[in-house]
């Protein structure tokens, strides 16, 4: 009997700025995932087995194959997100190349055995240590806004640690995703260890039905949600980094020239599609009238155009469907009192995503645009009284990202930072702590949970093993069988001699304790 030909369908790469649609990718049949993830556990268990100065060796070669195809990382990553080019090189590029530099230097001290002493009497014959040993298969589920820098900073890690990765990347930018396996097949990586599948939602689930060892979410709180029911099903850990509504806080003794170029630019770089954007924007009243000023006259500086020409300060959004979001969450702010300062329309004129950055002043909690993710260019104001209100203000919310402080007083700045409900929080900075390769990146709430980034970050990507070894191999546990009234004084001495204060209790009790040490009481 003939084999049945499975059918061979296709992803468009489609240009944001234009509507255009530059390729045809071929997706990943469903059906294909499982054997590309038994194809890459044969290739894991051979890798675990590779010296890891080998795998930096092979990760200093993927920087130098990222380097050597920077522009055209570059170009795919703009014709496909839409972004300024200066973006995908200072963002995507430099994050990428920032991972592999940072993992092939530091992975082997991060994954080092570690000594545990023990406290305890009790456990004093014994030696322990830990070891950092691979999960297996890392499947990656990733979204497009980033479509190189997300991606990159989690396989280049679960790579030095070990592992294998099947990355399933956005279906908005198939081109970057196979230009990102090209990368490590030449970087020499074995074949299979690292492959990426292609498609939307059911190639998704069809990597978590293929029982990867731990699933590494990026995407939305809706998805986020899908994804973590089916591992939930199937027992698979996860890494969820979902959306953020992050707070940028104002004080008034803020220096408001770079704060408000660092709220427009926070507000808008990628158009404003950044988990980690400035999404709601607190400022104190003394400095408000100022401030927003400020905000205004920059926004309206900012030219709107395609990421390829070197002049755009802000591209298009990603499709049709999020310029008509951004006008429903203008129009219901605006109906429940909020003032459009600057922008607030779609520039068809520009092509078919554009959309205005836009200042919204009077922005309150009962609007969707203080509610709802926004992933757009909205910059939203809001003034308040003080810190303390900013504070109430910004963690009412159910999402828990990131945040910024803006004050002259860092030691203050420092103090607000840890009253915020945030994975991190930036005094004087927004949104670049991703970039810093140590820095471990992830929320709690509707943010998601886990880390990526950083060693808290590697430390998802492997199994901890806790090693003991008893240092008195001949002798019988004291709590081990056969038991009697004589133990049973034995271990309320060993309690009493451990736990109670005072050196004459201690003393008291010291030689009844050592009998449980010491009795022989072999069956
Ligand atoms: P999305 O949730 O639409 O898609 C994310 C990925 O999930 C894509 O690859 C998509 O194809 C896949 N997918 C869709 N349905 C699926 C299903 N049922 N099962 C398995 N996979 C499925 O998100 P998006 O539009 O690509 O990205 C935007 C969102 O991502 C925003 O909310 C943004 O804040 C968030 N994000 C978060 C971070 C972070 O680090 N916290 C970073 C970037 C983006």
């Amino acid at each position: 009997m003939a084999a049945t030909a499975i059918p061979i369908d296709t992803l468009p790469s489609i240009n944001p700025a234009t509507g255009q649609v530059l390729a045809h990718i071929e997706k990943t049949p469903p059906e294909m995932v499982a054997r590309t993830v038994t194809l890459a556990r044969a290739a894991q268990r051979e890798w675990a087995t590779v010296p890891i100065r080998e795998r930096c060796r092979r990760l200093r070669k993927l920087r130098e194959c990222l380097m050597a195809s920077r522009h055209e990382i570059a170009d795919t990553v703009v014709a496909e997100s839409g972004k300024p080019r200066v973006e995908a090189l200072f963002a995507d590029v430099f994050v990428a190349l920032d991972s592999a530099e940072y993992w092939s230097k530091n992975v082997r001290a991060a994954l080092r055995p570690e000594r545990v002493p023990h406290h305890n009497i009790a456990a004093k014959a014994k030696s322990g240590h830990l070891v950092y040993e691979p999960l297996g298969v890392i499947g990656i589920i990733s979204s497009w806004n980033y479509p190189l820098a997300i991606p990159m900073s989690q396989i280049i890690p679960a790579v030095a640690a070990g592992n294998a990765v099947i990355c399933k990347t956005s279906d908005f930018t198939p081109r970057c995703g196979t230009l990102l396996e090209k990368l490590f097949r030449d970087a020499a990586f074995p074949r299979d260890l690292v492959a990426v599948i292609q498609g939307g939602a059911e190639v998704g689930q069809a990597l978590i039905e293929a029982l990867p060892d731990k699933v590494l979410f990026t995407g939305s709180g809706t998805t986020g949600r899908r994804v973590a029911e089916a591992c939930g099903r199937n027992l698979i850990p996860t890494i969820l980094e979902l959306g953020g509504k992050d707070a940028m806080i104002v004080l008034d003794d803020a220096d408001l020239r770079t704060a408000s170029s660092a709220a427009v630019w926070g507000s808008y770089t990628n158009c404003g599609q950044v988990c980690l954007s400035v999404e709601r924007l607190f400022v104190e009243q003394a400095v408000s009238q100022r401030f927003v000023e400020l905000c205004v006259e920059k926004t309206r500086k900012l030219r709107l155009g395609p990421g390829s020409d070197p002049a755009t300060d802000v591209g298009p959004l990603i499709r049709p469907e999020h310029v008509r979001r951004m006008s429903d969450l203008i129009d219901d702010a605006v109906s429940r009192g909020a003032q459009v300062l600057s922008g607030g329309h779609p520039r068809p004129d520009i092509g078919p995503n554009f959309f205005e950055p836009t200042v919204v002043a009077d922005v309150h909690s009962s609007m969707r645009l203080f509610q709802e993710e926004t992933f757009g260019p909205v910059l939203a104001i809001q003034t308040v009284k003080d810190a303390e209100e900013a504070i109430r203000r910004a963690n009412d919310s159910p999402f828990a990202l990131a945040a910024s402080v803006w004050t002259a007083d860092s030691k203050k700045g420092q103090a607000l930072a840890r009253r915020l409900r945030a994975g991190a929080v930036m005094v004087n900075d927004v949104i670049s702590f991703f970039g810093i390769a140590e820095a471990p990146h992830g929320g709690c709430g509707a943010s998601g949970w886990g880390r990526t980034h950083g060693r808290a970050g590697l430390l998802e990507l492997v199994q901890m093993k806790y090693i003991d070894a008893d240092r008195l191999p001949r002798r019988e546990k004291p709590w081990w069988y056969r038991y009697g009234g004589e133990l049973e004084r034995a271990a309320d001495a060993f309690l009493q001699f451990e736990f109670s204060r005072g050196v004459g209790a201690k003393l008291r009790n010291a030689r009844n304790a050592l009998k449980t040490l010491f009795r022989d009481h072999r069956l």
